[in-house]
This record gives structure tokens, C-alpha cells and sequence, in this order.
């Protein structure tokens, strides 16, 4: 095998294999990374480059898990520690829909004593207040950790979310699902069968939902491989995932502090992924992760997806990102029109906005 036959096969629009990915993933020719990318990207969104006004709320970090990759959890005793009640989670949706977000990107904790009852109100006053606003809360981990407390199903969890008004699922948890990995970093989490059946479970219940991909720690290259060779053939089946989002992981303040991923290693991810995925409409490159200047560079090697204002980010932040907590939307065009692509405002499902007042200066 050598590249060009694998080019070839991209060209022809051909699948590659997981040995293609892998000896692609492991070639120092990232301008042929590049050009194979940029067939699939092109195949799939032309040269639009997507973002999404959005705010993000957690509604809390105390967790009775402890990831060790993770600068966020907190126990109820310590002073990072936080836990909104719905009147404080509604005040923070009530100062982004006054801004113009169309999305509230809500996560959190396990959280050992919040009952299950908060979470479906929580999702049923947002709706009421906000009835155009796309609620897109919950990893699956959280989904498996309500289903534990409240003594439901994980399909049953799912369904009074949604009546409560949970418009998709955000993708999170799946970290690494190489076993190997997931023994050393977050030994007490779901296994990838579970993810998987909380994501099928949520399509055939007519959600859609993204997967992620920490990346950037102890993996190796096959266990990036397997991670989205997982995903292929679900989203074969379904069709339910919308985006992949891989997540080059922030070490300061986590057992791992060290660890330091590579600008080459995000190209490979990115492009290698987008490749592979021929079945998943969007590759996120996500600023708050990447940095912004590094965000804009995927653009060009198969990203599509610029996510959003985010507004209020926690997770990476708290793990030492330096990236800014806010985006205003101009900026994010720049940055897109900059690496060459067409700038379109979304909402949650890709579908673009045409908006008739224009964002208020803070978000502008
Ligand atoms: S990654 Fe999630 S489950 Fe793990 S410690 Fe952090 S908040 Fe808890």
C-alpha cells in the first residue's frame, strides 16, 4: 500500500479501511492529508464553514466520579465547587436568549445528591421560557447516571427528556474507547458498549447526537483508529450523528499535567478522521480546545464546523486553556473567511439562519 493508492481510493470515493487510516494517520505527507480531506469535506459541505450562536451553562461540578484527565469535577466540600438551582440555571439561559442564542449547550457533573427530578425540570422550565431556544444537554455518561438514580431505563430517561423539551445530545464521555486507555484515565466510566447503546438508543427515538474524542494524551495511533472505527458503522445503521468532534485534551490542573499534544498530531486527527468518517456530515474544530489560530488551520484540513460563542465556557478553561471564554460571532467570520471558506450561521441541525435583527454588540 502507499499513499497514492489511497488517495485514489478517496478520489473514487471508495471507503478506506482501517489500515489506510492508520498508515495515513502515521505519514508525514500532510499536504496529501490535506488534499483527501478536503474530497470528503468538499463531498459533504462544499466550502461553507459552519458556527452557531450559543451559550453554554453548566449546571454543576460536583461529580462523584474523578477522570483523572479531568481539571473540572469537583466534591461538594471544595471551594471550586458549584451546583446551580433551576432559578440560577434560568437567570444565566435568561442572559444568553437576551443576547440572541438559538442553542443552550448544557453538561455537568454526576452529581451524587441532585435528584432526578432536577434535571427533567430543569430541561421543562427552559422549554417553557424559551420555546425557540434548541436545548442540547447531557453526555451519555449523565444519561447512564440518571438512569442509575432514578432506577429507569436508559430508553425511559430518554423519553421524559425529551417531553421535557431535550432537542439532541451533545456527544460527550466518549473519550477514548480503547479499553487500555480508558483503565488508566478514567477507570470507573461507562464502557464503550454503553456510549454506543446510549447513542443508538437516542436515534431510534428520533434525536440526533454528535460523538467526541479526547485526544492528545496516552493514546496511541491504533487506539485512535479503533475509537472511530466505533463509530463508522453505527452511523451506518442510524445516520443519527450529526458531527464529529474530536477534543485535543488540556492538561494543566489534572493528574496528568505534562502531557502535551502536538500541532501536527491535531492535523492528522482532524483530517485522518474526516476521511474515515465519509459517513458523518461535520468535522468540529473546536476553538475553545484547539486555540483559536490552531481552530482556524483545520479549516483547511477537513473541519467544517467552527462551533460557536460558547459565551460562558467552564470545562476547558477550569484545565488551563488559554483560548478566550467568548467569541463574537464577527470574529468567528473572520476567522472563517480568512482560511478561505463561505461563513454560515446555523442553528443546532445545520440548518442556516438568516437573522432580521442583528446581535447585540457583546455577541456582534
Ligand atoms: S469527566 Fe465527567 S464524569 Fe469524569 S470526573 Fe469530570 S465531570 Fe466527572
Amino acid at each position: 500500500m502507499n499513499i497514492h493508492e489511497i488517495e485514489e481510493k478517496v478520489r473514487s470515493g471508495a471507503r478506506i479501511n482501517e489500515e489506510d487510516a492508520l498508515f495515513l494517520f502515521e505519514s508525514n505527507d500532510v499536504h496529501a492529508l490535506g488534499r483527501m480531506a478536503e474530497i470528503v469535506r468538499r463531498r459533504w459541505n462544499g466550502n461553507k464553514a459552519y458556527y452557531v450562536v450559543n451559550r453554554h451553562i453548566n449546571y454543576s461540578n460536583v461529580c462523584e466520579d474523578h477522570c483523572k484527565f479531568c481539571a473540572f469535577s469537583q466534591k461538594a466540600h471544595e471551594p471550586r465547587a458549584f451546583t446551580y438551582d433551576i432559578d440560577e440555571m434560568l437567570r444565566r439561559a435568561e442572559e444568553g436568549a437576551s443576547l440572541g442564542v438559538v442553542e443552550f449547550h448544557i453538561v455537568g457533573g454526576l452529581h451524587p445528591d441532585l435528584p432526578y427530578s432536577y434535571y427533567v425540570d430543569l430541561l421543562r422550565t427552559l422549554k417553557t421560557h424559551f420555546p425557540d431556544i434548541h436545548l442540547k444537554c447531557f453526555t451519555a455518561v449523565e444519561i447512564s447516571h440518571f438512569a442509575r438514580i432514578s432506577g429507569r431505563s436508559i430508553e425511559d430517561v430518554l423519553k421524559d427528556l425529551i417531553e421535557a423539551g431535550l432537542g439532541s445530545l451533545p456527544g460527550g464521555g466518549a473519550e477514548m474507547f480503547a479499553q487500555r486507555v480508558r483503565d488508566k484515565i478514567c477507570p470507573n466510566k461507562m464502557y464503550v458498549d454503553e456510549w454506543i447503546s446510549v447513542h443508538r438508543t437516542a436515534h431510534r427515538l428520533g434525536l440526533r447526537s454528535n460523538a467526541t474524542m479526547l485526544y492528545g494524551h496516552i493514546e496511541t495511533p491504533e487506539e485512535i483508529v479503533d475509537h472511530i472505527a466505533h463509530l463508522r458503522p453505527l452511523q451506518d445503521e442510524t445516520r443519527g450523528f450529526l458531527t464529529f468532534i474530536p477534543l485535543r485534551f488540556q492538561s494543566r490542573n489534572t493528574r496528568l499535567e505534562g502531557l502535551m499534544c502536538t500541532g501536527l498530531k491535531d492535523l492528522r486527527v482532524h483530517a485522518v478522521s474526516r476521511i474515515y468518517l465519509d459517513n458523518i456530515p461535520h468535522i468540529k474544530s473546536y476553538w475553545t480546545m484547539l486555540g483559536v489560530k490552531t481552530a482556524q488551520v483545520m479549516l483547511r484540513f477537513g473541519a467544517d464546523d467552527f462551533d460557536g460563542t460558547v459565551l460562558d465556557e467552564k470545562i476547558v478553561h477550569m484545565a488551563g486553556s488559554t483560548s478566550p471564554k467568548l467569541m463574537p460571532a464577527s470574529s468567528i467570520r473572520r476567522l472563517i473567511e480568512e482560511a478561505g471558506r463561505e461563513p454560515v450561521e446555523r442553528d443546532t441541525l445545520f440548518n442556516p439562519i438568516e437573522r432580521r435583527n442583528p446581535l447585540p454588540a457583546s455577541l456582534a
